[in-house]
């Protein structure tokens, strides 16, 4: 075996701050697998991870890192892997574990079972050379997919599905709007919309962005500013009657506009607050409004073979695909951590282990 190498956590600091080590990988226990990667891409969960979560105590020292992508090196005793998989073929992770024996994981709700967590903030995950997972983690690579593509695909596309489909229950017809369209989960959620036969309504930083996400087939795209500038031009699009849902993540900043954007009876649906966790609104316009709002995190694991399943149908011209904004090598992953969290990029942050 080549020289194993992760980053490590010691204890909570700025993004960028893991420091790299060699370590022995260990034997994979019965249901689980040892994937030795090719490619790791980074979340917004790397960074939360590393400069840590008030009150909410993780297991240091702790190599960061949800998704990954690589071969299957060493298979647990008596393990079954998943269709389509061998030992030593390649495979891509799904990030979340659960139990699997509790009344929500048998329903399929995994995300919901009280054990859950993600790979890389639970246990030790994909920013290292090798990376222990259980079997059921495991999915195939899409056709003519490179091991960046792969890695960058789960947990964005995971989390997208589950909010737009599951979560708000998105219909053919509906408008969308889409914060941060030039992250990670919002180029997800611009070519769902449209795979879903919806309309998306991007919000981005930049014009080079706004290019970008027209190219993923968002209808419109709003160059953010002024919030009630916002406001004022989403309701211009939708002929002043508002989106009929609110694809959410950026939190305090937004989280105003995103109630004032909503059509009556329109849902919002969240799963995160990079720009800051508490907010005050005003209640009337929930009520008066009629406006769901919907809490989700991660998704189901099952979701990840759905989205495959949509994938192999069309593997030539694929109706959704991860965008990579940049590649770094695994030995730059504090710097790709940085850059991140820098927030200029379009897409996902990819380590590459070749
Ligand atoms: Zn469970």
């Amino acid at each position: 075996m080549a020289e194993a190498f992760r980053f490590r956590i010691h204890q909570h600091g700025p993004a960028g701050s893991p420091v790299g080590e060699a370590f022995t990988p260990s034997h994979p226990k019965p249901g689980w697998v040892r994937v030795g990667l090719k490619a790791m891409a980074l979340n917004r969960l790397d960074l939360w991870t590393t400069e840590g979560i008030p009150g909410l105590p993780l297991p240091l020292p702790l190599t960061p890192g949800c998704d990954g992508a690589g071969l299957i090196e060493a298979v647990g005793e008596g393990t079954t892997l998943p269709p389509g998989l061998e030992p030593g073929g390649s495979a891509m992770i799904a990030p979340g574990l659960s139990c699997g024996v509790c009344p929500a994981c048998f329903r399929g709700d995994d995300m919901l079972c009280p054990t859950y967590g993600v790979l890389g903030h639970i246990c030790d995950g994909t920013a290292a050379t090798h990376v222990l997972v259980p079997a059921a983690n495991l999915l195939p690579i899409p056709e003519n997919w490179s091991f960046e593509q792969a890695a960058a695909f789960p947990l964005v596309f995971l989390t997208a599905w589950e909010m737009l489909v599951h979560k708000a229950a998105l219909r053919p017809g509906e408008t969308v709007l889409v914060w941060g369209g030039g992250s990670g989960v919002g180029s997800a959620a611009i070519q769902l919309v449209r795979a879903l036969g919806g309309t998306a309504i991007a919000v981005v930083g930049s014009e080079a962005k706004a290019m970008k996400c027209w190219e993923l087939g968002a209808e419109h795209v709003i160059v953010r500013g002024d919030m009630k500038a916002l406001a004022t031009k989403v309701r211009e699009l939708t002929n002043r009657r508002g989106v009929d849902l609110v694809f959410e993540h950026t939190g305090a900043a937004t989280w105003g506009a995103s109630l004032s954007a909503c059509a009556r009876g329109g849902r919002i649906v969240t799963c995160g607050a990079t720009t800051g966790r508490e907010t005050s609104f005003d209640l009337r316009a929930l009520f008066a409004k009629q406006v769901q709002i919907h809490g989700s995190y991660m998704g189901r694991r099952e979701h990840l073979w759905t989205l495959l399943s949509l994938l192999q149908r069309n593997p030539t011209n694929p109706p959704f695909k991860p965008v990579i904004d940049r590649v770094f090598e695994l030995a730059e992953y504090p710097a790709a951590q940085r850059h991140l969290e820098a927030g200029q990029g379009f897409g996902k942050v990819v380590c590459s282990l070749s």
